[in-house]
């Protein structure tokens, strides 16, 4: 390479973003709850390859889906020709995998998964190529309590998360034979008015007028909401389905409204489905959709197996978090050491071990090429760590045996720095975090 190119740097991809340190600990802080609140109802984590057969989600999904129409990132593998697909989404994955190992052998399973999907959409707030989802699939149940157990454990995270103002919306859509007698009508009613009708619902009219429901086109809106409703076809069991579903939501305050338009974007939905909405993120403000998809696994060659399940957007929902208002310090750590002199580098690794093995998150000062090693400087990073305290070990303390411990966030006039013997540096230190800051050891500090 001649010395004068310039290199180009390479990007990452549109529409997969990177998260950088700086939101880390809220990541953290979602994922810690999230996998405690699914804990605390019994369910299990499965975790799938990103990777599926292309067919697994155009046979899953139902071939006129946006996700199987225009989204799915398919390719075929070079070295032997298999289509391969990144998963758009987890549920088909999850049946697979539970097909594939017999796990409902002994019983239904309460199952959860959390990681990324990809889909090629217009990246946009709250839509993006690599996105997030953690979702849950309870398989082999049949009643109505599954459908409210589920919501009632998207109620508690949004609690936990201090999330207000996400409102849930629930319908039934019923079983194939009330669709089928439905969706006649249905298309008699949009073919009278087939001039308001936009080229994607004319290209749905035959193959998936359910969908034109949902639309979001807004001179279709009137139209739209004066069509045959699919609540009006529900039969006997259907309905009592979802009577019991809202019976459960009711005893346990959970407040909800019935939306007849809802439809959920999968073919393999069927009664039950519900989404949790927000008015406070624009126009993408579904972070939650679910439902029940019963005929999904016996398509899959699997016996007839009810199944129920949900999957939550997570930038959506870190979205909300931050709106909401609450603060989260990132401290990088509870000690930064600062150390001057061969000798005192050498003592120093020593004694940040053992704060390490006494459960404290410490730095150690190393050499760069940005900051000089003069002891200001080090103090200056010892600041910016927001560390408690700083431990400084220099040539007096090297040869004394002791150690520095200065309090980096001491109150106006208090002493805040003590000299004290090496080996009691460990104690002294843990007694001060514990005792004075109700130290909680999970790093992630946020303060309501
Ligand atoms: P939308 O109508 O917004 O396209 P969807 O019906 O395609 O949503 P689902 O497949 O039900 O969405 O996925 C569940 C949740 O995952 C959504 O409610 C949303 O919060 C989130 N989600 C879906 N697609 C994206 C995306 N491209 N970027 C970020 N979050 C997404
Ligand atoms: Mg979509």
């Amino acid at each position: 390479m001649s010395e004068n190119k310039k290199i180009e740097k390479i990007v990452g991809v549109k529409g997969m973003n990177d998260i950088l340190p700086a939101d880390a600990p809220l990541w953290e802080l979602f994922e810690n709850t999230v996998h405690s609140v699914l804990k605390s109802y019994g369910f299990q984590q499965i975790r799938t390859p990103i990777v599926e057969p292309t067919a697994l989600f155009s046979r899953g999904l139902g071939e006129v889906t946006d996700i199987v129409e225009k989204e799915m990132y398919s390719f075929t593998d070079s070295m032997n020709g298999d289509n391969l697909t990144l998963r758009p989404e987890s549920t088909a994955s999850v049946v697979r995998a539970a097909l594939e190992h017999n796990l409902t052998y002994d019983g239904p399973k309460r199952l959860w998964y959390a990681g990324p999907m990809f889909r090629h959409e217009r990246p946009q707030r709250g839509r993006y190529r690599q996105f997030h989802q953690v979702g849950a699939e309870a398989l082999g149940f049949t009643g109505p309590d599954i459908d409210a157990e589920l919501i009632m454990m998207c109620q508690r995270l949004w609690d936990d998360l201090g999330l207000e103002d996400i409102r849930l919306e629930l319908n039934s859509i019923g079983d194939a034979e009330e669709r089928s007698k439905h969706r006649a009508d249905l298309i008699a009613y949009f073919e009278q008015h087939k001039e308001l009708l936009d080229t994607d619902a004319q290209r749905r009219l035959h193959s998936n007028p359910l969908r034109i429901l949902d639309t979001k086109n807004p001179t279709m809106q009137e139209m739209v909401n004066a069509a045959p409703k699919l609540l009006d076809y529900l039969g006997e069991e259907s309905r009592a389905h979802f009577e019991g579903v809202q019976k459960i939501l009711n005893h346990n305050n959970i407040p909800f409204t019935i939306n007849p338009r809802l439809v959920r974007g999968m073919d393999y939905y069927n009664r039950t489905v519900f989404e949790w909405v927000t008015d406070q993120l624009g126009s993408q403000g579904t972070v939650c959709g679910g439902g029940r998809y019963d005929p999904l696994i016996e398509m899959f060659g699997g016996k007839p197996t009810p199944a129920c399940g949900f999957a939550m957007g997570v930038e959506r929902l870190l979205e909300l978090m931050k709106a909401s208002g609450e603060q989260y310090a990132p401290n990088q750590c509870d000690v930064y050491m600062v150390h001057q002199g061969d000798e005192a580098q050498l003592q120093s690794f020593v004694l940040a071990e053992r704060l390490r093995g006494a459960g404290l998150d410490v730095v150690l000062h190393c050499a760069s090429a940005s900051a000089g090693g003069s002891f200001k400087s080090q103090m200056k990073k010892a600041d910016a760590s927001g560390a408690a305290f700083a431990v400084i070990l220099g040539e007096d303390e090297v040869k004394n045996a002791t150690a520095t411990v200065k309090t980096l966030r001491a109150a106006e006039g208090e002493s805040n720095q003590v000299t004290i013997s090496f080996d009691g540096v460990t104690d002294y230190v843990v007694e001060q975090i514990v005792g004075d800051h109700d130290h909680d050891h999970d790093h992630v500090h946020y303060h309501p």
